[in-house]
């Protein structure tokens, strides 16, 4: 007897590129059999009509703060609701639960929504030892920093992740003298850029060289907020040409025209509208006093004095080019950037991904959808070392996501981060069932996938 079999769907074969019809038995939290099944199964699932996806990995999301907030789940639960089954937090320089935390709360609570990986933020780390955000950390700072590197990464960490753009102050050197004494050569890499629209193409500039210089994996986070304003056809030419050279580069983007970061952030210093081409009108708040407001030039003023951890939604980016990045055939995946901040944020973390497989594939068609599933599964798991995942292939994990291809959307707003996607029916996690329907029924099937660091 399985434990679940899905009849009657169609899955990506991604050494063909086409979908291929089988049915799908699962045991064991694997994949065991794929062709015509008529065995018996504890659960089976009918998925005529739909395709029998991988389920999506999340490159870049920003996680749960389990120490402020305490042991539940926010983010994960979105996570899990758009068919994302693994997920990678720590992201922009930032993790909101330190590394042995995270591990330790997942651990305690008896597992997790999704799987889930987490990256060391160098922010978070530089800003709690009280450097200034504007002054580069001296030579003994950076050695205190790069220690705590390690034992994040001997805790479990997958990489480490930089936010060059919060805290203007970490200068290039900086980041390769950390790098550069981190032993560990196929290390994983994050950077939020250092400037975005007409500093893009510098910020580009800057990571192609950190990636050259340092040999490490080195994964530019989400395109299209850097260069959705215009500078998107230079961008991706040089980027194409350095990652030809430089297989270790890659980027993930994300399917919205707006980006969201505290109001406090130095996104928004002085000039920031001036740079964009764009105006406080196009700033919308999603918590505090001003909530679901966009901005007047006093609103704007007033909260980034009063209130600067007020997150902020910037209506920026051009949808054109945004398909562009998503629709590049090379070096790029899907990332959500979604975090949850007591249950407000940017609905990105809650329909990226169907957002996708809705908008851009199916009404746009700016990329087919076997494309698509491949950058969201497939090219993910590559990346993260995560052979057993992202492809649908017997002994391969059983982290499946069945939607219907006619109809898969998101749902989530500004206004609303709850409204659901629709078209999703079933999401597997390790090999059980934990969503059905909309509805979430095994909050606890994902676990902790440690670095390859990672010291017992
Ligand atoms: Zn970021």
């Amino acid at each position: 007897m399985y434990d679940v079999l899905i009849k009657n769907g169609r899955y990506p074969d991604y050494q063909t590129m086409e979908f291929v019809s089988a049915d799908i038995a699962i045991s064991d939290g694997k994949i065991i059999e794929i062709g015509k099944i008529d065995g018996e199964a504890k659960t089976v699932i009918d998925a005529t009509g739909r395709i029998v996806s991988p389920g999506f990995i999340d490159i870049h999301m920003h996680e749960e703060y389990f120490v402020r907030d305490g042991l539940s789940y926010e983010v994960a639960n979105y996570m899990l609701q758009m068919g994302v089954t693994t997920c990678m937090g720590g992201n922009c320089g930032s993790t909101h639960t330190p590394v042995k935390e995270f591990k330790k709360a997942i651990e305690q609570m008896g597992g997790a929504p999704v799987n889930y990986m987490i990256q060391t933020g160098y922010n978070t780390i530089r800003d709690g030892m009280g450097i200034d955000r504007y002054q580069p950390a001296n030579g003994e700072q950076i050695s205190i920093i790069a220690k705590q590197v390690q034992e994040d990464l001997l805790a479990g960490a997958y990489g480490i992740s930089f936010g060059l753009e919060y805290d203007p102050g970490i200068t290039f050197d900086e980041v390769m003298t950390v790098l550069n004494t981190q032993p560990q050569e196929n290390l994983y890499v994050s950077a939020h850029y250092r400037d975005d629209s007409t500093g893009a193409i510098d910020a580009i500039h800057e990571m192609i060289q950190i990636a050259k210089e340092s040999g490490k994996r080195f994964q530019i986070s989400h395109l299209s907020s850097c260069s959705a304003m215009g500078q998107m056809d230079e961008a991706l030419e040089i980027l194409n040409r350095a990652m030809a050279e430089n297989p270790k580069l890659q980027y993930d983007t994300y399917p919205y025209t707006a980006f969201a970061t505290r109001i406090g952030s130095a996104v928004f210093d002085e000039g920031c509208f001036e740079k964009w081409g764009k105006s406080y009108e196009n700033v919308w708040l999603t918590s505090g006093k001003y909530m679901n407001q966009f901005c007047t030039k006093e609103i704007f003023e007033e909260v980034r004095r009063d209130d600067p951890d007020v997150r902020a939604v910037a209506f920026m980016m051009n949808d054109d080019e945004i398909a562009k990045a998503i629709a590049n055939p090379i070096g790029c995946m899907i990332g959500s950037d979604g975090g949850v901040n007591r249950g407000t944020g940017h609905p990105r973390a809650a329909g990226t991904f169907p957002r996708v497989l809705g908008k851009y594939v199916r009404e746009d068609n700016v990329l087919p959808l076997i494309e698509a599933l491949y950058k969201m599964t497939k090219v993910t798991a590559d990346r993260l070392e995560l052979y057993k995942k992202g492809r649908i292939e017997v002994g391969c994990d059983a982290d499946i996501t069945i939607f219907d291809p006619d109809t898969i959307m998101d749902g989530a707003t500004f206004e609303n981060l709850n409204i659901k996607p629709v078209g999703i029916d079933a999401v597997i996690v390790n090999g059980r069932l934990a969503m059905k329907d909309n509805v979430q029924i095994d909050g606890r099937a994902g676990r902790f996938i440690p670095g390859p660091y990672m010291e017992e």
